[in-house]
């Protein structure tokens, strides 16, 4: 792309479409489905409707949509052709609150737009339609996470976060208010806009220098599943015994909110380490929009080596293991830290 402003824009508009509709799903949790996945991760009513109303506003204001998406609806279809409608008709009602005339068809045509093969396009959207499902159904933080990846690498980010308060003094834990999008293009900056805001002029943000003296406020998912919280604890302690400084409160939270939090200066590094024993291929779509986010507000990313992430192998980070953001002046010393620990592979 060449012209940004009417893809950042159709981006923008998708992702705020489909905050609206998790965030009324959220308000009525009790009566979602929440259907177990073969791999065992949550999936609700709202995975399925926010992955088509964002096909469905990019098809409908680019034209075109080529898009690698976490969800398909095959299962959806299953339950169909089987004659159960409970969670087809919730997705469907669900994805009505924006797409007012949309029929059972459309919506699971839409959800399957995101079954492009990444490897048979030079060019494409990716998508979290919620990243962070545990922290959506414990009513905490979640994202929606749509990239644009061009030869390999990202240069388009829309990241809705739907809970995560403007309001810096507001704890990252909890939810809050009109929550948070950020929309990053490659080399053009990162900015700030309401969720739920019509006008996404918004602020521009980036990082600024850190005092020598400043304690590291570290962050990481809050499951232990997806991170090694010990080995983040020793690479934190060993950052701040080099930085001479101290350690500041670590926040746990689920999904990219966390790129957001170290890029708008909240926290100093996001550690995501290997598991020992476990290994791990991350999927472009858990990274793909955050990344962007904190890289173009002045923050280093890169896998647990120090290793630049790498978009262009399908839809895993083939070549990554583990994922470290952070303030320049931090990220060094803990990728020295990782390396010495022998923790940046699992
Ligand atoms: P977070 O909210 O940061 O903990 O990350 C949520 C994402 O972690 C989900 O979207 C999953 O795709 C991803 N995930 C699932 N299993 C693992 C794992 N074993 N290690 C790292 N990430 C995982
Ligand atoms: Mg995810």
């Amino acid at each position: 792309m060449s012209d940004w402003a009417p893809a950042i824009e159709a981006a923008a508009l998708a992702v705020s479409r489909a905050s609206a509709v998790c965030r009324a799903v959220q308000a009525r949790l009790d009566d979602v489905r929440s259907i177990l996945k073969d791999d065992k991760s949550p999936v609700t009513v709202a995975d399925f409707a926010s992955q088509a109303v964002v096909a469905w506003t990019l098809r409908e204001t680019m034209g075109s949509c080529v898009m690698v998406g976490e969800e398909d609806a095959h299962e959806l279809r299953e339950q169909l052709s089987a004659g159960e409608r409970t969670t087809v008709d919730q997705v469907v009602e669900a994805a009505r609150l924006v797409w007012t005339d949309a029929t059972v068809d459309d919506v699971l045509d839409a959800i399957d737009l995101g079954n492009a093969d990444p490897r048979a396009h030079g060019a494409y959207w990716t998508l979290d339609p919620i990243d962070g499902t545990k922290g959506f159904l414990r009513d905490q933080q979640y994202a929606v996470a749509l990239g644009w990846i061009e030869g390999g690498l990202v240069t388009l980010g829309a990241l809705g976060c739907p809970n995560l308060s403007l309001d810096q003094s507001f704890p990252v834990s909890e939810k809050d208010g009109r929550g948070s999008l950020y929309l990053a293009t490659r080399g053009g900056g990162v900015r700030e806009v309401a969720c739920d805001e019509p006008d996404r002029t918004g602020r521009p943000i980036g990082r600024s220098a850190r005092g020598t003296a400043d304690p590291v406020r570290m962050c990481e998912s809050a499951e232990a599943g997806h991170t090694s919280h010990g080995a983040a604890g020793e690479v934190l302690s060993r950052v701040t015994g080099e930085l001479g400084t101290t350690a500041g409160e670590p926040a746990r939270l689920d999904s990219q909110a966390k790129y957001a939090v170290v890029a708008r200066g909240q926290a100093d590094l996001y550690l995501r380490l290997p598991r020992p024993g476990k290994p791990y291929v991350e999927r472009i779509w858990d990274h793909a929009a955050g990344s962007l986010v904190a890289s173009e507000a002045g923050c280093a990313v890169s896998d647990a080596s120090g290793t630049a992430l790498d978009f262009g192998h399908g839809a895993g980070l083939e070549r990554n293991a583990g994922v470290v953001v952070g303030d320049p002046a931090v990220h060094g010393p803990a990728i020295e830290a990782i390396g010495s620990l022998g923790a940046a592979r699992a």
